[in-house]
C-alpha cells in the first residue's frame, strides 16, 4: 500500500472515525493530536499512552514526516527564512522572527496566489495550489524544531508564540484549511497560542472576513494600500468585487476590532499612493475603526516599474496620520540581508530548475512583516 495521507492533515473527527474503525475509544484521537501538535512528536512508536497495536497501525497507515527544508537563510538580525518543499516539489516559505519578548512565524497559506495585486510578485505567478491544514501547521513544527536545534539538544528552547499569515498566498482564499489550522494553533491542548497572537492578513475578501469573525475572531490585518476605489481596483483586482464601502462595513462589524483593533498594511509606492491627498482618504476610511496603519516601503521587483516612497515623503504621510491620532509606524524590514540572499537564490534556481514563475515569487520581500514582531 502506498502511503498518501499525512497524519498532520487529519482533523479531530477524522481521527475519531479512524479510532472507531480500529476499535479504539474516541479520546485516543485527542491523545494522538496532542502528541503531534502539543508535543511535536511525529513518531507513533513514542505515543506511550496509545496501545502498542494501534501505534503500529498509525505508523503503517500515515506519513509522519515534516516537509523537506530546502534552504535556510539566517539573517544577521536573528530572523531566518525557511524555504521548504511540498511533496510534489513546489516551494513555499516561512520566516522565523525571534525577538526578546516573542517568537513570530510568518506562514504561507498557498503556493502562489490568484489575487493578482500589481505590486506583488506572488500575485504575478497565479495560484498553483492551496496548502493543506497539515502543511500550514507543519510550518510551526518546523520552526519549533529549528528553535530546538538552535538552543542545542537537551536545552530548553523557545517556541513560536505568534503566527502571521503573511507569507505566500491569500489565506481567506483557502478558508477551510486556514481556519482549521488556526483552531489547532489556539487550542490550549495543542499549540496553545493566544487568538490575539494569530493574525490573518487579507487583501479584503469580504464574505470570508465576515465568516472568520463568526468562526474565530483572530487578529485581522487588511492589506489596504489605497483608500481610493479607482486606484485600489487598479492595484488590487479584488477591490472590483469588494469595493471599499463593503470592506468598511464588514470591518465595523468584525468582533475583534473594538477591543484589539485592526491593522492596515499600506505599501508606500513612489508617486502612486503616497500624497497627502491619499493620506486624507485613508483617514476618512479608517474613521470609526480602532485602527493602526503600518506604512511599508515597497519592496520593488524587477520589471514592475514601481519604487518605494522616499523617507521624507513617508514622514509627511506618517505625520498627517499621527496628527489625526492614527498610529502609523513605518515598518522597515528585518532580515534585509536574507531578503537579498533570497532574491539571489530564486534567480539561481530559476536557471537551474526552470521553474521560473514559482521561484520568482519566492524572491518576494516579506521581511517588513518582521516589524510586527519587533514593534507590534
Ligand atoms: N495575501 C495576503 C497575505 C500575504 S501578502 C495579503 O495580501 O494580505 C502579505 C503582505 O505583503 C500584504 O500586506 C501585501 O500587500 C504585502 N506585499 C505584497 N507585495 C509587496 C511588496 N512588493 N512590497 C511590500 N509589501 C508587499
Ligand atoms: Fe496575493 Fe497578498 Fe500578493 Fe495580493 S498581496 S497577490 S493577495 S499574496
Amino acid at each position: 500500500m502506498s502511503l498518501t495521507k499525512s497524519a498532520l492533515d487529519l482533523s479531530r473527527q477524522d481521527w475519531e472515525s479512524w479510532c472507531a474503525s480500529h476499535g479504539a475509544k474516541a479520546f485516543v484521537a485527542g491523545q494522538i493530536q496532542q502528541w503531534v501538535f502539543g508535543k511535536g512528536v511525529l513518531a507513533p512508536e513514542r505515543f506511550s499512552n496509545v496501545p502498542p497495536a494501534l501505534r503500529e497501525k498509525l505508523a503503517a497507515e500515515f506519513l509522519w514526516n515534516l516537509p523537506e527544508v530546502d534552504t535556510r537563510l539566517p539573517s544577521s538580525d536573528a530572523s531566518e527564512k525557511i524555504l521548504w518543499k511540498t511533496r510534489e516539489g513546489f516551494f513555499a516559505e516561512s520566516v522565523l522572527m525571534p525577538s526578546e519578548s516573542r517568537v513570530t512565524l510568518c506562514v504561507s497559506s498557498q503556493v502562489g496566489c490568484r489575487m493578482a495585486c500589481t505590486f506583488c510578485q506572488t500575485g504575478r505567478m497565479g495560484l498553483t495550489r492551496n496548502l493543506t491544514r497539515g502543511e500550514i501547521l507543519a510550518q510551526i513544527l518546523m520552526a519549533n524544531a529549528r528553535l530546538q536545534e538552535l538552543a542545542g539538544e537537551g536545552n530548553e528552547a523557545r517556541k513560536v508564540t505568534n503566527v502571521v499569515f503573511m507569507g505566500m498566498g491569500e489565506p481567506l482564499d483557502n478558508y477551510e484549511e486556514v481556519v482549521e489550522a488556526c483552531r489547532v494553533m489556539i487550542d490550549e491542548r495543542f499549540f496553545g497560542l493566544s487568538k490575539h497572537r494569530v493574525t490573518v492578513s487579507t487583501s479584503g475578501l469580504v464574505p470570508e472576513i465576515e465568516r472568520l469573525g463568526k468562526d474565530l475572531p483572530v487578529a485581522l490585518a487588511i492589506s489596504l494600500h489605497s483608500a481610493d476605489d479607482a486606484q485600489r481596483s487598479e492595484m488590487m483586482p479584488v477591490n472590483r468585487r469588494y469595493p471599499l464601502e463593503e470592506l468598511k462595513k464588514v470591518l465595523l462589524a468584525y468582533p475583534a476590532h473594538t477591543r484589539h483593533g485592526i491593522t492596515f498594511e499600506y505599501v508606500m509606492i513612489d508617486g502612486k499612493n503616497d500624497s497627502i491627498a491619499h493620506a486624507k482618504k485613508l483617514v476618512k476610511f479608517v474613521h470609526g475603526l480602532k485602527a493602526k496603519v503600518n506604512l511599508i516601503p515597497l519592496n520593488p521587483h524587477p520589471g514592475s516599474g514601481m519604487e518605494s516612497t522616499d523617507a521624507e515623503r513617508m514622514r509627511a504621510f506618517q505625520k498627517y496620520l499621527s496628527d489625526r491620532s492614527i498610529p502609523a509606524p513605518v515598518r522597515y524590514s528585518r532580515g534585509q540581508d536574507v531578503s537579498a540572499a533570497c532574491g539571489q537564490l530564486a534567480a539561481k534556481r530559476e536557471g537551474e530548475l526552470e521553474m521560473a514563475p514559482r521561484l520568482v515569487a519566492l524572491a518576494r520581500r516579506r521581511e517588513y512583516l518582521a516589524a510586527k514582531n519587533s514593534q507590534g
